[in-house]
């Protein structure tokens, strides 16, 4: 049967799995239990780091870790304030800033982050670098406090696989989850590209983005000029971020209508 039509109904099935991302409501589907998802995750991480090129540049290093260290506090204080107390333990963060022409930046389950030179090259050295770059970073990390390295590596294991088998899989499937998460991460070459996170959770992602941005004290007003940037650059060439990261007028307005709200409900009175 073509995948297409029996992905809805596995998903069904397995809803069972579904959990629910904090801040949104927005129910997901995670077959993969977490300690898995994690040290599948640590794995690429740790093979991506041993070919990734480390920046040289320390003003710009630091930079980078100043940002994501305060994004990363916002995050575990909202996982705090939220009961969400469990999780907490699951992330160990890191911060790296990688020699790589890409706009690009990722934050793996667990809390990995790593920002590409290119896109730092995209921000600029401006009055709003460090607002865009809480941006960027708050994004990244809202995808993996939401979960959806789970839910794309779930998505992408129930498309790979039959109904039958997923049930004896999600028993016993160290070496399936790792190759779910190689290709939701596309950070293993071999399985070839990154597969994109969907629309809903780009939106979402932005929306905690802006929400972690704030509550860590830079102007979420920033997203909306990073994300015009990011538009005005792929005009020029094909950037990588962009098409994992689909941009559109949809998302910068979406971005207009929430940034006033977030404010008022998470910055500082
Ligand atoms: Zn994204």
């Amino acid at each position: 049967m073509n995948k297409k039509v029996w992905l809805p109904i596995v998903a069904g099935l397995v809803c069972a799995a579904c959990s629910t991302v904090g801040l949104t409501g927005r129910k997901q589907l995670n077959i993969i239990s977490e300690s898995e998802i994690l040290s599948a995750s640590q794995t690429e991480y740790q093979t991506y780091m041993k070919s990734a090129k480390l920046s040289t540049d320390a003003a710009a290093t630091a930079v980078v870790k100043n940002v994501a260290q305060r994004i990363a506090s916002a995050a575990m204080a909202y996982l705090q304030a939220s009961g969400q107390t469990a999780d907490m333990a699951n992330y160990a963060w890191e911060f790296n800033l990688v020699q790589d022409n890409e706009r690009n930046a990722f934050c793996m389950p667990g809390g990995k982050i790593v920002v590409y030179s290119g896109m730092l090259d995209l921000i600029g050295n401006g009055a709003s670098r460090d607002d865009e770059l809480a941006a960027v970073i708050g994004h990244e990390v809202g995808h993996a406090i939401a979960k959806h390295g789970n839910e794309r590596a779930s998505q992408q294991m129930v498309a790979s696989l039959g109904s039958s088998v997923l049930g004896a899989v999600v028993a016993n499937k160290s070496q399936q989850t790792q190759q779910a998460v190689a290709i939701a991460y596309g950070l293993g070459a071999q399985y070839g590209a990154l597969l994109p996170f969907s629309r809903k959770q780009e939106l979402e992602a932005d929306y905690i983005g802006i929400v972690l941005a704030t509550l860590a004290g830079y102007d979420a007003d920033a997203a909306v000029t990073l994300w015009q940037k990011m538009e005005a650059a792929s005009q020029s060439t094909t950037a990588e971020f962009m098409s994992t990261h689909p941009s559109s007028t949809t998302r910068i307005s979406q971005l207009q209508k929430d940034i006033p709200k977030v404010k008022s409900t998470y910055g500082q009175k």
